[in-house]
């Protein structure tokens, strides 16, 4: 059992405080959901745990399992089993998707192989054709001409390839079609009950067709504005954020 915790976290962006007081957490098997207006800092969240140095932490930290990780390299956090997809995936056009799933493996296996592994690549062909992947991704450089909806497949491959301890992912639903949609959502639900630890952000609703949420943090103005359940889902789609923040004052 493993637990992620981002307490009091607040990080700035050149020069601009943008998380100003974040509190979260995600454990094992869950599948936790961060919503919230755009601008609200839900990338800036992500990347801040990915160990992105443009991210300034001026407070606050980032635990996992009680220990601090903020000082640790991207790579470092990587090979402790944090997995951090994002909302604009970077290309690297001139390493080959294979050859990057295999450096990923090695980390994660404390392996040193320089060719793709037969078996990695066999179960990572199965995969690809689960998602719904064509196989000669794997010869094609990572982001090379991938369309949206491949970049968000590429992202959930490598997680269920790898199994990470946590596995973060910003808008894994935005851009992809319906089938693709299907595939991410059964992807993570699969993820969180093979145990791991499952943080997303997500602007629709329409996810809850295929995953079951744990939880729901709503973000507003760099902060963690409210917390519930799939319920907060249904009512801002219904309602918008700020129908449902009004309703939410009414009634409370
Ligand atoms: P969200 O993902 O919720 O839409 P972001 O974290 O992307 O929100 O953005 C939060 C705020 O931080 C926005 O005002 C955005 O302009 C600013 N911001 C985020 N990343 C950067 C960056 N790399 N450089 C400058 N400003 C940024
Ligand atoms: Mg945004
Ligand atoms: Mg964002």
């Amino acid at each position: 059992m493993h637990k992620l915790e981002v307490v009091n976290l607040r990080v700035a962006v050149g020069g601009r405080e943008i998380l100003k007081g974040v509190n979260l957490s995600v454990s094992s098997g869950e599948v936790v959901v961060v919503m919230g207006p755009n601008g609200s800092g839900k990338s800036t969240l992500f990347q801040t745990i990915a160990g992105n140095p443009k991210y300034e932490v001026l407070d606050g930290d980032i635990l996992l399992d009680g220990q601090s990780i903020k000082e640790l390299a991207p790579e470092e956090r990587f090979a402790k089993g944090i997995f951090v997809g994002f909302q604009s995936p970077v290309a690297v056009p001139e390493v080959r998707f294979a050859f990057l799933l295999q450096a990923m493996a090695n980390v994660r296996m404390g392996k040193k192989l320089t060719d793709p592994n037969p078996q990695v690549l066999a179960q990572a062909q199965k995969i690809a054709a689960e998602l719904g992947l064509r196989p000669d991704v794997f010869n094609r450089g990572v982001g090379a001409g991938f369309s949206g909806g491949e970049f968000k497949r590429a992202e959930v491959l490598q997680a269920l390839l790898l199994k990470p301890a946590f596995v973060i992912l910003d808008e894994p639903d935005s851009g992809l079609d319906i089938d693709g949609i299907a595939a991410v959502g059964n992807a993570i639900t699969k993820l969180a009950s093979s145990g791991s630890g499952v943080l997303l952000s997500t602007h629709y609703a329409r996810v809850l067709r295929f995953i079951k949420p744990t939880r729901v943090y709503v973000m507003v103005d760099g902060r963690v504005a409210l917390e519930g359940d799939e319920t907060v889902i249904k009512r801002i789609e219904e309602l918008g954020y700020q129908g449902y923040f009004k309703e939410l004052q009414n009634f409370g």
